[in-house]
């Protein structure tokens, strides 16, 4: 079985169908780590296309945020704004699914999904050292996680620790094989707003037939994702974060 794992759509249909549009064929079955809503001026249409094709999804902290389930005053100004724009926005069923979702982590086919980190749904795993208090505690040897949308792959091996290198800007995927005598920690980026320093959208596959693992990015459209932020006049550091990938 070969899952396409996503995360952190962020309301950007843009991103999200060039990502389907570059992994196609390559999958048979979709999961997706939260946070399909907030920052990007879609939430309504990326909700549709999550109840219609994903099989599996938890809840991130702003999908949390936009239907009412969690409190503001932890946003910053600029995540505020946006989620109390989203929440206008929503019709009352995509609303419902919303606060429908679960929390992680989610136990799937040997391996799990989680938002934040395993231990905590909201804790954002940012660094290699973040990762080294958290793998003595897991409960799967590979869990896929968001939140930070910042795409890496930490491994534990015998008390190592060790990162495999993130995809150079002239680069469009990097292939990591599952050891069965180490655990994984991996991020497979954000769809809709990556704050690596790549603007590109980011996603990846896991084949568990043959345990590889793709990391990839591709292309979209940010001038028409731009181009409807502004139209629907939401804050200008939005638009311009997404050019920079930042
Ligand atoms: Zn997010």
């Amino acid at each position: 079985m070969r899952y396409l794992i996503l995360s952190d759509i962020h309301a950007n249909i843009e991103a999200l169908e060039a990502v389907l549009a570059n992994a196609n064929g390559h999958y048979d079955r979709i999961v997706c780590c939260g946070d399909l809503v907030g920052y990007g001026p879609d939430p309504n249409a990326v909700v549709e296309w999550v109840r219609n094709n994903v099989d599996a999804v938890i809840r991130g902290n702003h999908d949390k945020g936009c239907c009412g389930l969690d409190d503001l005053e932890w946003f910053n100004p600029l995540a505020r704004a946006v989620c109390q724009w989203t929440a206008g926005q929503l019709t009352n069923e995509h609303r419902d699914f919303l606060r429908g979702l679960r929390a992680g982590p989610l136990d799937l086919a040997g391996f799990q999904l989680v938002h934040g980190s395993p231990l905590d749904e909201d804790e954002y795993v940012i660094s290699i050292n973040d990762a080294k208090n958290i793998f003595p505690y897991v409960e799967s040897s590979l869990i896929f996680f968001g939140h930070t949308h910042l795409q890496c792959c930490w491994l534990m091996r015998g008390g190592r620790y060790e990162s495999v290198a993130p995809i150079w800007p002239a680069e469009t995927e990097r292939q990591v094989r599952i050891s069965p005598d180490a655990s994984y920690l991996i991020n497979p980026g954000s769809v809709g707003q990556p704050r690596d320093g790549d603007a590109r959208a980011a996603y990846a596959i896991y084949d568990t037939e043959t345990r590889e693992v793709l990391q990839r990015r591709c292309h979209y459209n940010v001038a028409e994702t731009q181009r409807k932020l502004r139209m629907d006049g939401l804050p200008e550091p939005l638009a311009l974060r997404l050019e920079a990938g930042r």
